[in-house]
């Protein structure tokens, strides 16, 4: 195996993050905080712009944690979240001792289905136990139904803790993913479409819920000139370091959305040609995918072969191509609890696979991955 490897998604630097970084060498801010994290928050606020407040984290699942915390989740609370999603999604509501509840997807986006979300918010306050949040995710960069999730959050006063880990450039009508539910949460982990290496970020309606964000991610420090300590705290605040790696990805922000649509649009053109295969694809003009990352289901019955088996032949040529989520109502740790649905996510999961999408990907790759595509549909 000569050829270099193709990953699904790796890192791709821009060119000033060493700047930011020296800076902070400089200026001897090695911390977890300094102008880089200020400055990282700023630059998020204002391509979010719709005047929210952006507290910078060491990693996404440390903003759904302290979301979570936030929205007032405790021990014994039902927690409604997306069953097809990264664990990282659901992990939160098990370290606050709390119950998640699982809710299929719908097949348009492939997220959390609106019917099943409300069948199962009656079904739980019928049993005594209405949930206290919902969790929606953009998955692989796909808006979810951000109108119909709204109606059933606000006709139910349950607040959306939004995970758009996976959609930092997504939109819906105009409104940038991030910023539609009560709280929002960025990663800027290695493969994510921008990274810091690790790192995450909460994105607050206002500043006392930044403020509060950024006070439990600094071990909760009293006003005072000891250490005091009235509340329990994290660490988990954003190392300076990492945030100047995060201000110079801001820079290619735009550009790597537009690549990773390119990539998408690639495989689009690739498989117009094979009835049987779907590529995740926006649903009408109101929704626009960052397309993180080029998504397709294949018809077994049609093709005569399976999603294993492409990603077999992709592995042969030492290209990285990836299953879906498993959803969290299959996986053991998760398996236990409530689940409302059908089998969208789970035929999802059976028939899906993510191919390579990064957004540094070369003509060459291009054209290796083509030619796989090419010789395991026509065989
Ligand atoms: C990556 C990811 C997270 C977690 O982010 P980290 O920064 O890796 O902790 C959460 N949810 C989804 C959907 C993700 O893809």
């Amino acid at each position: 195996m000569s050829d270099s490897k193709i990953w699904l998604s790796s890192p791709h630097m821009g060119g000033t993050e060493q700047k930011y970084v020296q800076e902070a060498f400089d200026t001897n801010w090695i911390a977890p905080l300094g102008p880089n994290v200020n400055g990282f928050e700023k630059d998020l606020e204002s391509y979010l712009n719709e005047n929210v407040y952006v507290g910078a984290l060491s990693s996404g699942t440390a903003a759904i944690h302290l979301g979570l915390i936030l929205l007032g989740i405790k021990s014994g609370d039902e927690v409604i979240c997306q069953s097809m999603t990264f664990s990282a999604s659901a992990n939160p509501i098990l370290y606050l001792g709390a119950t998640p509840v699982f809710i299929d997807s719908e097949k348009e986006t492939w997220n959390i289905c609106p019917i099943a979300l409300e069948e199962a918010i009656k079904d739980r306050i019928s049993k005594g136990t209405k949930p206290k949040a919902i969790i929606a995710v953009h998955l692989y960069g796909m808006p979810y139904k951000v109108e119909e999730i709204n109606a059933i959050s606000k006709k139910y006063e349950i607040p959306v803790l939004e995970d758009s880990a996976e959609a930092l450039g997504s939109y819906y009508k105009n409104q940038k993913c991030g910023t539609f539910g009560e709280i929002g949460v960025l990663s800027f982990n290695g493969n994510k479409i921008i990274t810091t290496s690790g790192g995450g970020a909460i994105v607050a309606k206002s500043k006392e819920t930044k403020d509060k964000a950024v006070f439990l991610s600094t071990q909760a420090r009293d006003n005072a000139p000891h250490y005091q300590h009235s509340e329990v705290g994290y660490n988990y605040r954003m190392s300076n370091i990492c945030a100047g790696i995060g201000r110079g990805q801001m820079e290619v922000l735009d550009s790597h959305v537009h690549l990773r649509r390119a990539m998408h649009s690639f495989y689009r053109d690739l498989f117009s040609k094979i009835d049987g295969v779907i590529v995740l694809t926006e649903m009408d003009d109101n929704c626009f995918s960052n397309h993180w990352l080029s998504v397709i289901t294949i018809d077994r019955k049609k093709i005569g072969k399976t999603a294993e088996d492409l990603r077999i032949a992709f592995e042969q040529c030492n290209i990285e191509s990836r299953p879906l989520w498993k959803p969290m109502h299959l996986q053991p740790i998760f398996q236990s609890y409530p689940y409302y649905g059908n089998n969208v996510a789970e035929s999802l999961f059976e028939n899906g696979l993510c191919l390579p999408s990064g957004s540094n990907l070369t003509m060459d790759d291009k054209n290796r991955i083509e030619e796989v595509i090419t010789t395991f549909f026509k065989s």
